[in-house]
């Protein structure tokens, strides 16, 4: 063997793996990593399949097929207010995680400090200390995980570079309101700081509640990488699709990463996505096709023993588990998929010094069925 100094010595195999193998390998129900059991559009499939007919199968511009930035375009400033220029500030991505390290590793230099709030999703310290970074993290509080400003106030000094946000929140459900909004603008005005905003969950949102995306608001957007997924919005997570918003000065940076690190991405699908967009329907549906899935799974809940935090956004439910066992999260995750069959995310895998709260995490991006033997199970518990 060579001798190989690892860049990421403190860094497994993601939960979402781990989980995921651990469930197939025991036959569990799969309530762990985020992805629908239930096929995507066959009307998307089609076009697809339309796409690879037509011959639509070599590579897409490295940006992405001008057809479907177009059409992320019209979506971004229909939803939005915020006016993109196809040509220069939107970017395909092969997945949300490729559009996130491509911006992380796009501007954070050594010593760079970029703050993230914890739980936060597992991909963004690793890019971080990758470039060199150095990781600024704050914890928040269940149930509510607010973000305290007046804490982050205290972590910014010259060094900080970047704030990494996520609303919907993954894997909390919280996301952030008009108030988080104006406390973040105050902080960040006059400041040389960009904002990594991983907006993913956008179109999952409950109870008629808005999406702050940073694209509403002028002065945030003028230093914000957006990332957006396809997989999540299509119910087509396999598909490995999304992209990168930026104004043009960053985005120019992000191509320089992103056409070395995969060129361009699946030109069929972008074909696919482009013809598909044009029905807005086909994400203005999505608030109520999951809230009435969130609604069903916490109602099924409510006759177990744990306790159901809130949910806001994005596709997940957390639970509460100091009734039932004192267990680390970790192990009862392990032991929940093995001897109850129904696997979960331990929430301190959302935190870099695995901070246990006793806090399971499950998806309930599933066919109903799925959520009635799930909740049948952990009945039992
Ligand atoms: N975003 C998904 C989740 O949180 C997982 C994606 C992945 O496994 N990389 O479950």
């Amino acid at each position: 063997m060579i001798p190989v100094i690892s860049k990421l010595p403190q860094t497994g195999t993601t939960i979402f793996t781990v989980m995921s193998a651990l469930a197939n390998e025991v036959g569990a129900i799969n309530l762990s990593q985020g992805f629908p059991d239930y096929d995507c559009s066959p009307q998307l499939i089609e076009l697809v399949n339309k796409a690879m007919q037509n011959g639509h199968n070599q590579y897409a511009p490295m940006p992405g097929l001008m057809a479907l930035r177009e059409q992320i375009a019209i979506k971004t400033e229909k939803l939005y207010g915020a006016v993109y220029d196809p040509e220069l500030e939107i970017t395909v991505t092969a997945g949300g995680t490729q559009a996130i390290f491509t911006a992380i590793s796009a501007v954070i230099h050594p010593n760079d400090e970029v703050i993230i709030f914890e739980p936060a999703y597992d991909c963004y310290a690793p890019a971080i200390k990758l470039m060199g970074g150095v990781v600024k993290s704050l914890e928040l509080e269940p149930p509510n995980y607010r973000i305290a400003w007046d804490m982050v106030k205290r972590l910014i000094n010259n060094k900080t570079k970047m704030i990494i946000l996520n609303s919907p929140h993954n894997p909390t459900a919280t996301i952030l309101t008009k108030e988080d909004i104006d406390e973040l603008s105050a902080l960040v005005k006059n400041q040389d700081i960009l904002i990594l905003s991983d907006e993913v969950y956008e179109h999952l949102i409950y109870d008629g509640q808005t999406h702050h995306s940073m694209a509403r608001y002028p002065e945030l957007q003028q230093r914000s990488f957006i990332v957006s997924s396809f997989g999540k919005t299509f119910h087509a997570t396999g598909w490995k699709m999304g992209y990168c918003l930026a104004p043009a000065y960053l985005m120019q940076e992000f191509r320089k990463i992103h056409q070395f690190l995969v060129f361009s991405v699946n030109a069929p699908i972008q074909h696919a996505i482009a013809e598909y967009l044009k029905d807005e329907n086909t994400y203005l549906s999505l608030p109520d096709f999951f809230q009435e899935k969130r609604d069903y799974f916490r109602k099924g809940l409510e006759q177990t023993r744990f306790e159901l935090l809130p949910c806001s956004g994005s596709y997940f439910q957390s639970v509460a588990y100091d009734n039932v066992t004192d267990e680390k999260d970790t192990d009862f995750a392990v032991r929940l998929t093995m001897e109850t069959g129904v696997a979960a995310i331990p929430v301190s895998a959302f935190y870099r010094k695995g901070i246990d709260r006793h806090i399971l995490r499950f998806c309930f991006a599933k066919r109903q069925e799925t959520l009635d033997k799930a909740v049948d199970r952990l009945t039992k518990v």
